[in-house]
């Protein structure tokens, strides 16, 4: 398996694409036409079996209707991102001055919290963690990779100001990342910056005034949910 990071454009956030012989799964496609996204795809001749995205806002969601129309490749994400995203103030793109508000095309599949897929002798775990918005699901793959989206960002406290966000929710989402250090060689794929390896990922910092001793103590009430 391989994982490559794109970065998206205007705003920088990430797209992922993972890969595994001539399959492919695209994690937030954020830049409008996806043309760089679909000339990697195609000058590997991969095929990209699914979409994924982390949450509903704009600069993670504005490629997808460009890469459906050109590969007819499914999007898969939970109930309330996908609500979100077919409505511009929805996603934010309504609010964004820079850019033309959209609308994605409704998921071809609902993720719910806990479900598990078998990709290619993987497997891809969804957990819906709320804190950055409502519609935010953490991706984990295998005990190798995991994708928190927005709710975390290595150094950057996180945003919960937009509408859903919620410092309560948060607290327990990070938290319930917490949980994965079990996995020492496990790499975090954030929504914005470069990936970095679960034990220099201090997912307490990401919350003003919450502090590791705290963040211990509400995951202790917490357990992966696969366990
Ligand atoms: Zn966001």
């Amino acid at each position: 398996m391989k994982i490559e990071r794109l970065i998206n454009a205007p705003v920088s956030s990430n797209c992922y694409i993972i890969s595994d012989g001539s399959g492919a799964i695209v994690i937030d496609a954020g830049t409008a036409d996806s043309e760089e996204l679909l000339n990697y795809i195609q000058s590997r001749d991969l095929k990209i079996d699914f979409i994924l995205l982390t949450h509903e806002h704009f600069d993670h969601c504005a490629g997808v209707n460009a890469i459906h129309k050109q590969t007819n490749a499914p999007l898969y994400c939970s109930e309330k991102c996908n609500e979100l995203i077919q409505h511009s103030r929805g996603n934010y793109s309504a609010y964004w001055t820079e850019g033309k508000p959209f609308e994605v095309a409704p998921a071809d599949k609902i993720i719910e919290d806990g479900e598990q897929l078998n990709w290619r002798g993987h497997s891809i775990y969804f957990y819906l963690t709320l804190g950055h918005s409502l519609g935010s699901t953490t991706i984990r793959i295998d005990n190798e990779a995991l994708f928190t989206g927005d709710n975390y960002v290595p150094n950057i406290r996180t945003y919960t100001n937009l509408s859903g966000g919620s410092k309560e929710d948060l607290r327990k989402t990070l938290a319930f990342y917490s949980l994965f250090i079990k996995y020492p060689s496990m790499i975090v794929y954030p929504g914005h910056l470069k990936p970095l390896t679960i034990s220099h990922a201090h997912f307490f910092e990401s919350l003003r005034g919450y502090s590791e001793q705290q963040m211990k103590k509400v995951a202790e009430q917490l357990k992966i949910k696969e366990d």
